[in-house]
Parts: C-alpha cells; sequence; structure tokens
C-alpha cells in the first residue's frame, strides 16, 4: 500500500506541469522523497548487476549481494572511475539500448568519455531541469537564447527539452563568437540568455559597450566562475547570473544554484551524493550515483570535482540541501613548496586584479633550488607588469598568509607572465593548475 502511494507520487513529480510538480515537492513529507529515492537506487543497482558486464564482474568479485544493499555507502571500496569508462569502453556499462550518447574530454585526457543515454532518460532529466528553471522564475512568455556548444555536449539538448516543457520560445545558436551572438540575437530581445560562463564574460563586454536590452537572468553551465566576473555580467545586465553545476556522465544537472547563490541545491530525486573522505573544512571528492538512468547507470561515480555538502538550511527556503561551490578538480589540487594550492587560491590572489579577464593559468615546475609557481596572467598590452607584480605580491600577503610565509622562507618563487586577452585558452575548457614536475619526474608513458 505504502509503496503503492510512493510510487504514484513519483510517477506524478515526473510527469505533472511544472508548476503543479513544485507543490508537490512541497508538501511531500521528507520521508517519503527518501523513500523514492531508496527505491530508485534498489531498481537501479539490481538493473546493473544483471544487465551489466562491468557491474557484474566487479560486484562477484567482491562478494556484493545487491540484493543487501540500501545504500552506495554500503559498497565499501567500490567505485567508478572516469579511467572505467575509458579502459572498459562505455558499451561494458550499457544496461539497455541506447537512444544517443555524449561525450567529454576533461582536462586530463585526450580521449573521450563516452556516455549512452536513452530518449525516456532525456525526457526525465528535461523535466527536472525545468523545475530547476521554473524555481528561477522562466515562464512561457519568456525568449531564451543558447550560446551553448552543440557539439557532442549533452547541454543543449537537455535545455532544449526543459524549456519545451515549459513552453517558451527557443532559439539554440549554438556556441558562436560574441559578437556575432549580440548581432544576431538583438532583433528578438532574448530576455534570458543561456551560455557557458567565460563565453557570457565576453558577450557582456561587447553589451557593455553596444547596450543592453531588458533581460530577466542569464545561466551559465560547464565551468567555474569567479564572484567578480559574475558581478560584471549581473552588472552589465542588471540581471542576475546562474550557476549550474554538471557533469556529461550525469546527464547534466546535479545541482542548481538558487537566488542566493550560495552553492548548488542538489538534485536528490536523481542521485545519492557523496563524499567518502574530507578534510578539515568538509571538503572532498564528490561521488555520485545516478538513481533514474536504465541504459547506462553509473554507481559511485567518482565526479573529480573537489567540493562539500552543505545540509544547513538555505534563505531560500528550499528543503533539498546543497553542494558548496566546486573549488576545483581533484587533480589540480598540487602540494608544492607554495602550500596546498588549487585553483581558488590564485582566483582569489588575481580578485580585483585583471579586471574582468577570466582566463589565467598557474604552472608548477622544478626551480634550480626550489619549485618555481608560474602565473600566467592575460592582460591588455599596457598593463604595467611591475604594477601587477606588486599587486599579486600584496593579495598574498594579506588574503594568505601561509602561503606569503613560505614565500618569505624561499620555499618557492612566484612568477608573472602577461599574454594577450583571449591566448591562454585553446580548447573549451583549461586546466588551471598545472604540475609539470610529475611529467619532469616520470618518462611518457605512450610513447
Ligand atoms: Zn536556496
Amino acid at each position: 500500500m505504502l509503496t503503492k502511494a510512493i510510487e504514484a507520487i513519483e510517477r506524478a513529480l515526473l510527469k505533472l506541469e511544472p508548476q503543479r510538480s513544485m507543490r508537490l515537492i512541497n508538501l511531500s513529507p521528507p520521508w517519503a522523497v527518501e523513500k523514492i529515492r531508496r527505491a530508485r537506487f534498489q531498481r537501479t543497482l539490481r538493473l546493473a548487476a544483471e544487465r551489466s558486464p562491468f557491474y557484474r564482474s566487479q560486484f562477484r568479485k567482491r562478494n556484493i549481494d545487491v540484493a543487501r544493499i540500501e545504500h552506495p555507502s554500503q559498497l565499501g571500496d567500490f567505485y567508478t572511475t572516469g579511467e572505467d569508462l575509458r579502459s572498459y569502453g562505455a558499451r561494458a556499462f550499457l544496461t539497455g539500448r541506447p537512444d544517443t550518447a555524449f561525450e567529454t574530454t576533461g582536462t586530463t585526457s585526450p580521449i573521450p568519455k563516452r556516455v549512452f543515454f536513452s530518449n525516456h532518460e532525456l525526457e526525465e532529466m528535461g523535466r527536472c531541469s525545468a523545475l530547476a528553471l521554473y524555481r528561477l522564475g522562466l515562464r512561457p512568455e519568456d525568449r531564451v537564447f543558447s550560446a551553448y556548444d552543440s557539439s557532442f555536449w549533452v547541454s543543449p539538448v537537455v535545455l532544449k527539452m526543459a524549456v519545451q516543457f515549459l513552453k517558451c520560445f527557443h532559439v539554440e545558436a549554438g556556441k558562436i563568437q560574441p559578437l556575432e551572438f549580440y548581432e544576431r540575437a538583438r532583433p528578438y530581445q532574448p530576455n534570458v540568455i543561456f551560455g557557458e560562463p567565460s563565453w557570457l564574460l565576453r558577450l557582456s563586454e561587447i553589451a557593455k559597450q553596444r547596450g543592453t536590452w531588458g533581460t530577466k537572468f542569464l545561466f551559465g553551465g560547464g565551468e567555474n566562475m569567479t564572484e567578480e566576473a559574475r558581478e560584471f555580467v549581473e552588472h552589465v545586465w542588471a540581471a542576475p547570473l546562474y550557476l549550474t553545476y554538471g557533469q556529461t556522465e550525469s546527464f547534466g544537472t546535479l545541482g542548481v544554484e538558487c537566488q542566493f547563490k550560495e552553492g548548488y541545491h542538489r538534485n536528490d530525486l536523481f542521485f545519492f551524493f557523496e563524499i567518502p573522505e574530507v578534510d578539515a573544512e568538509g571538503y572532498g571528492e564528490l561521488v555520485y550515483t545516478t538513481l533514474g538512468r536504465d541504459v547506462m547507470p553509473l554507481i559511485r561515480y567518482r565526479s573529480s570535482d573537489l567540493t562539500k555538502i552543505v545540509d544547513d538550511p538555505c534563505p531560500c527556503g528550499f528543503f533539498v540541501g546543497r553542494l558548496a561551490k566546486i573549488r576545483a578538480r581533484c587533480d589540480e589540487v598540487v602540494v608544492c613548496g607554495m602550500g596546498n594550492v588549487g585553483p581558488w587560491v590564485f582566483d582569489e590572489i588575481l580578485r580585483d586584479v585583471n579586471g574582468s579577464a577570466p582566463d589565467w593559468q598557474a604552472i608548477v615546475r622544478h626551480g634550480e633550488q626550489r619549485d618555481v609557481v608560474e602565473l600566467h596572467l592575460e592582460a591588455d598590452n599596457h598593463a604595467h607588469a611591475d604594477e601587477l607584480e606588486a599587486t599579486v605580491l600584496r593579495h598574498l600577503r594579506d588574503r594568505f598568509p601561509d602561503f606569503w610565509k613560505n614565500h618569505e622562507m624561499k620555499l618557492y618563487d612566484l612568477r608573472l607572465t602577461t599574454s594577450p586577452p583571449g591566448t591562454l585558452r585553446n580548447g573549451r575548457k583549461l586546466r588551471r593548475v598545472v604540475d609539470q614536475r610529475q611529467m619532469q619526474a616520470s618518462p611518457r608513458k605512450n610513447s
């Protein structure tokens, strides 16, 4: 009886119009939502154990009886990694017949990870994203333009499904030059614009000079953004910029910001989230398990992203907990003479230094006597290198006393180089902290 009621809620949540679905979520008691999650997890686990060669052999090797498992944390040391997807191949994970596939390369390997999906999953994820966008204020009368990169990337497809459910006017521009986008979009006066954060920033620089139009909000996905860059975009358009967090492997949205922009509200209906090992501040690698996938479920997938699970209530009142802003890719955290450093350190050092230029790269390499941290910045030609360096050092001293102390003790050298705007990035993603010492120390594997 109870199971039947739970299943009815589950079906209704994913089938109703967004506004009614939202009301139902708010009315459902938390224990009912938890029941739905557990039932979805057990379905996923059974499917994986029965049909996927990868999971079947891994569970057998570890003597895991899936009938006894109620939560991913009971799977002990079993995890799925991006490397597993690459080395076993996506087909080893399949539990059903796929309708489509997307790819992601990330920043560590040129070999793409291939991820397969069904149209049914696409529809469910589209509905779920529609709910999130509805909460942010998207309504049928809005005119949505997207400049998401449509080449093998999942986000534009999920977005298309979502706006279809919300019945908005929608144009997919593709990731074209921001200036071309600006000129071609302008006659339509889109009041909601989607794009990657670095692209939205360039668009806003153009709009600042040429003029804006009435905008409800902007929405960025696919990479991180500094708060400084966000403020610039919001100021130009006089509208909020919201960020989403997701991966191609997860089929898009793992979490979305609310109007308070203090972390991403988790998509708990579609994922179990864990951070098995945390540091003193509660940060660690995010691990997630898909709950709604029937073609290529991911069980305890290591995201490689460093974040924290936040269960304190959010001022917006939504009962779903959050993930903190992603600090870094795990492989971007480097232990060197400076200390344990990652992208958030350099973001903070460069705050108020470089205008709104989003791109920088830190390279750590062996110097003659100590580690050298080379900070490559994009700056206009007329920027004075000496002044820049003085400001960077001042910020290092004021904002990171420990790293400054190590600098004073000459545990590392910090060097600054500048290059013209737009030169650091040559792919969709820029690896921000690169540890070249590993490359110097170990012979190349595949040569
Ligand atoms: Zn909130």
